[in-house]
């Protein structure tokens, strides 16, 4: 591989540090221009320093002060707030990680596509609101847009790019998360700290709720929807609760194409650093003999309305995943909080939807309103709730 510039946005969460991680382990080949994070200023800098980055940047102003200090001498650029953000992903570099969580990834997700360069794009939520803002700003600009989410990267391997005709269906695996046995009975007096403890994944905190309610699965279909277009109807979720089959790819011929990896995101991140090329990386090799069984069965949509919300809003298009993803980030927030209980997410989500059912957005600015919009009826509910 030739040197690289690479930079990453949400580079002190779980796939910023995994994609570090990668990076540091052969200094040779990737130069850091920027990394961003929204308040740890002391992981940012320490992450700074030893990549030798051209600049840091801290989201929440409150926090540069701290950031000017720990990188005092060191020669680095930092700067702070929104708008930094944004100017960080539109410095150039060949490979920018979209890492930064929700939709406040948005707009420096945008940002680095205008670049036309290529997008390891981890921040789903910003996929799912803006949709095919995103996929056409990609094209547009001649951007290569590539999936970090381990059953996006899975069904990218497997996917006849040259004709999707020749696709029948696409099947996306979900763990089923902590609760995949969990009564609804038992569900009610779940804790945030339970709902955050991924059985196989190790993961920020508001995907790991997302996973304990499978409304993540709910996202990733939509996100599928926008990078796979074969339609809607022809894509599909199978609870696999080793996850170790990231995704499937049924061909017309009946052939059935998967990817399958030890549950380790630097895989992923790893195909979308050096596509179209391969690197090594330091994950487990894949143990078949020593997992024994793959096991798969279908979703319970009665015990986890959310996949059926999200299914629903997929159908549905416009607005209405924009909606889905705003509520349910509000939701998630109220709930690691502490203000709502965990069946409220979904409950939450839902009663926005049938509140609020704005026209498609036309623009980014368009989908950010009904963004804010959707996260007032979610904020109203949740108050409500937790009366
Ligand atoms: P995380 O919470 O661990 O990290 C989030 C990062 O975004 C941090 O660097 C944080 O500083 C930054 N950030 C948070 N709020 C921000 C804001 N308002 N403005 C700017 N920056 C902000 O999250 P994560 O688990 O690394 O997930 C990141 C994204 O990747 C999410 O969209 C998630 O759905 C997706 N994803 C994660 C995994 C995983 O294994 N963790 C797998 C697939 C997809
Ligand atoms: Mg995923």
């Amino acid at each position: 591989m030739t040197r690289r510039t690479v930079s990453i946005l949400g580079s002190t969460g779980s796939i910023g540090t995994s994609t570090l991680d990668l990076i540091e382990r052969d200094p040779e080949a990737f130069e850091v221009v920027a990394l961003t994070a929204q308040r740890d200023a002391e992981g940012l800098a320490r992450a700074a320093i030893r990549t030798n980055a051209h600049l840091a940047v801290i989201g929440d102003p409150d926090c540069h002060d701290a950031l000017r200090k720990a990188l005092a001498g060191t020669g680095i650029a930092t700067a702070a707030g929104e708008g930094a953000i944004v100017a960080a992903a539109e410095l150039d570099a060949d490979w920018t990680m979209a890492a930064i969580v929700g939709t406040a990834g948005l707009c420096p997700t945008m940002a680095a596509l205008r670049r036309g360069r290529t997008v390891a794009l981890a921040n789903k939520e910003s996929l799912v609101s803006a949709g095919a803002l995103m996929t056409d700003a990609a094209k547009a600009n001649g951007a290569t847009l590539l999936p970090v989410d381990s059953e996006h990267n899975a069904v990218f391997q497997c996917f006849p790019h040259d004709d999707a005709s020749r696709v029948r269906k696409i099947v996306l695996t979900a763990s089923g998360g902590p609760f995949r046995d969990t009564s609804i009975e038992q569900m009610r007096r779940i804790t945030p700290a339970e709902a955050v403890r991924h059985p196989n994944w190790s993961m920020g905190a508001k995907i790991s709720v997302d996973s304990a309610t499978l409304m993540n699965k709910g996202l990733e279909l939509i996100e599928a929807n926008h990078l796979f277009p074969v339609g809607h109807q022809r894509l599909g979720v199978l609870v696999h609760p080793q996850s170790v089959v990231h995704a499937l790819v049924e061909m017309i011929d009946g052939s059935v194409i998967a990817q399958l990896g030890t549950p380790d995101m630097r895989t992923p991140i790893a195909h979308t650093l050096a596509w179209p090329d391969r690197m090594g990386t330091p994950c487990t090799a894949l143990d078949l003999a020593r997992i024994g069984r793959l096991e798969f069965e279908e979703p319970d949509l009665a015990r986890f309305p959310a996949l059926g919300l999200a299914i629903a809003a997929m159908a549905a298009g416009g607005a209405r995943p924009a909606v889905l993803n705003a509520a349910n980030e509000v939701a998630v927030a109220a709930f690691l909080a502490g203000r709502v209980a965990f069946l409220d997410i979904a409950s939450i989500v839902d009663q926005v939807l049938s509140r609020y059912d704005p026209p498609a957005p036309r623009s980014v600015e368009d989908v950010l309103a009904v963004d804010r919009e959707a996260r007032g009826h979610a904020a109203r509910a949740a108050e409500l709730q937790a009366a």
